[in-house]
């Protein structure tokens, strides 16, 4: 342990003791025999770290509530048939971005999904890596929250999507978390059944983590309505969604994987490689209705013309 100044002036007690010295706790340490110095200054530093921790110690808080986007890589053109749709039917190529976000409220804070390569395979002078033959990314998760301010362990809650690989990189990193999840998607990222776009060890930490367990059901994180984790089952059996209530910005709806592209919404596709299509058509209602009656700006988290023009971190969103 490091000591302050005051814990390390003078090497002997004075002579003569001064008790009115307006110095305080400083001079009740002078006082002291070097060895119940020490002592005394190790139970006063861990009760100032008590009183200071719960705030956040080393990480900044903010007094509204923020949400950060972060670079968490590209996905090469795919197949637009994937996704139920022609190549004549779409605007663009069907490449996609794949970014995380940072929500950092008053009480504490939030990370919504996790990246597609794995911090570790990422060289992170700029060099672009390529994961699994399609996934890309050229930005560590963590050098990006750590720029913020913030490292994993700082992070309060983590939350993802759903369980596919794009989604899941450097979920191991968030152990420490507490892991929000339906119980749906936690019973299909562990079942040993063969399961597509699925990468286990990416997530292996998160089995025994502290978790908030959710039955089909939404979870507001921080008890203000600001910041709710919305049940959207069909992508996967538990695929969920984040709405929040920003002041200045408005409802924002980030929508997971209900849809990639924009035409899935506008033609009313389903991806070929969803676990319940059926489940998906009726989640995509409720969810159009919530928009509707929210006024919710929804945002297609891999659609590159919606990421486009948007803020990215260190600037944010409030
Ligand atoms: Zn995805």
């Amino acid at each position: 342990m490091r000591y302050p100044l005051w814990c390390k002036v003078g090497d002997a007690p004075p002579a003569v003791p001064n008790y009115n010295d307006k110095r305080g706790f400083h001079m009740l340490i002078t006082v002291l025999p070097r060895p119940w110095r020490r002592v005394a200054c190790t139970l006063a530093l861990v009760a100032l770290a008590t009183v200071i921790a719960p705030s956040g110690f080393a990480a900044p808080a903010a007094k509204a509530l923020r949400l950060y986007i972060l670079d968490c890589g590209t996905i090469s053109p795919m197949d637009p048939a994937l996704f139920s749709l022609k190549k004549e039917e779409i605007k663009g190529d069907a490449s996609f971005v794949s970014p995380c976000y940072l929500i950092v409220h008053p009480k504490g804070t939030l990370i919504w999904d996790v990246g597609q390569v794995p911090d570790a395979m990422i060289p992170d002078d700029g060099t672009e890596v390529v994961n699994d033959r399609i996934l890309k990314a050229t930005r560590r998760l963590t050098t990006q929250l750590a720029a913020l301010g913030y490292t994993p362990k700082d992070l309060n809650f983590v939350a993802m999507s759903h369980y596919h690989a794009d989604h899941t990189a450097n979920a191991n990193a968030f152990a420490g978390s507490t892991w929000i999840v339906q119980q749906a998607e936690y019973d299909a990222m562990f079942s040993t059944a063969q399961l597509g776009i699925r990468t286990p060890d990416s997530y292996k930490d998160l089995k025994d983590a502290k978790r908030i367990t959710l039955h089909n059901s939404d979870h507001d994180v921080f008890g203000d309505g600001s910041v709710v984790v919305k049940s959207a089952p069909g992508h996967t059996p538990g695929h969920q969604m984040l709405f929040l209530r920003l002041k200045h910005f408005g409802p924002l709806l980030l929508m997971g994987d209900l849809y990639h592209l924009p035409e899935e919404r506008s033609l009313d596709r389903v991806p070929t490689f969803d676990f319940d299509a059926a489940t998906t058509r009726t989640t995509r209602k409720t969810v159009e209705a919530f928009i509707r009656q929210t006024h919710a700006t929804a945002w297609i988290q891999h659609d590159p013309a919606t990421y486009a023009p948007l803020k990215k971190a260190p600037a944010f969103y409030d």
